[in-house]
């Protein structure tokens, strides 16, 4: 379905698991690996954990990611839509980074592809051998309890990751764990329903908070990332009313609020609880 053969693919328990044995296997040691300012919290965990020197590039004043901070580095680490942002960079701008980093591998994890109108990096994983694309089943395929992760690249990069995890646990992913993983990977009719479903829902939930006069980022994952006046307080109040979001204290962030999308009803009570407040 991807279009790779099987020596292109490499499995794990959960794509943390992957992440952190690339960190491992590319990036120990090095200096110059560039990441954006904000974006997944565990990629600073991980890269103090392996010596890893990572540049922050500052996002845009919009969150959005440019391009042409990221060039000769010794590595690249984005996710693709980008956590908690939500934002997507379109595939010729992946390109672009791959262009101007021919050396470090470039590391692209989609956890959230499939909520995207932004086409996977998967395809370019056959020209440019510095490649990894790391995927999850926890988001799209809701099967964050199964702990199933995988990564696309070369046979180099491949190769690589499987001669860190041999020296750490040969066999992560247990056989039940391979089975459902398969039989989700086989529902493509399920994906679709589910994955639209919440497109639809984050359409209207985006709709509602901008017609409230909230600046709401063009989302293209599973979650919106919102700014608010006071997103602590709201932090609080929604929780008040069993409503759990995210915030973050943290600089140029700390006006937002992370929700993710859930059912249409929960959303309508959530949209009746800002209201409220
Ligand atoms: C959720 C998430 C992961 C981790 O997913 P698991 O497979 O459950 O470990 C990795 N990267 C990003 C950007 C995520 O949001």
């Amino acid at each position: 379905m991807l279009g790779v053969s099987a020596e292109n693919i490499f499995c794990g328990n959960s794509s943390d698991e992957v992440l952190a044995l690339a960190f491992q296997a590319f990036y120990s040691g090095k200096t110059n690996i560039i990441t954006p300012d904000i974006s997944y919290g565990f990629y600073p965990v991980w890269g103090e954990m392996y010596d890893v020197g990572l540049t922050f590039a500052p996002l845009r004043q919009d969150f959005t990611i440019d391009v042409s901070d990221y060039a000769n580095s010794n590595g690249v680490i984005i996710a693709n839509p980008n956590a908690p942002t939500s934002i997507a960079l379109d595939i010729c701008d992946i390109e672009k980074i791959l262009q101007q980093n021919p050396h470090g591998v470039v590391l692209v994890d989609e956890a959230y592809i499939a909520f995207s109108h932004t086409e996977s990096a998967v395809r370019l994983c056959n020209s440019y051998k510095n490649l990894l694309i790391v995927r999850t089943f926890s988001k799209s395929h809701s099967l964050a309890g199964l702990r199933v992760g995988y990564a696309v690249g070369s046979t180099a990069l491949i190769d690589g990751l499987k001669r860190v995890r041999d020296a750490f646990n040969s066999y992560p992913l247990g056989m039940l764990a391979q089975l459902c993983a398969a039989a989700a990977i086989s529902d493509t009719a399920y994906l679709k329903k589910t994955t639209e479903q919440i497109i639809k829902t984050r359409k209207s939930t985006t709709n509602e908070l901008k017609s409230l006069g909230y600046k709401v980022c063009n989302s293209q994952a599973n979650f919106i990332f919102m700014q608010t006046p006071n997103a602590a307080a709201m932090y609080n109040s929604l929780l008040e009313n069993k409503i759990l979001v995210r915030h973050w204290k943290k600089e140029r962030i700390a006006n937002f609020l992370r929700i993710t999308i859930g059912t249409q009803e929960e959303m309508e009570e959530f949209i009746k609880c800002v209201k409220r407040l």
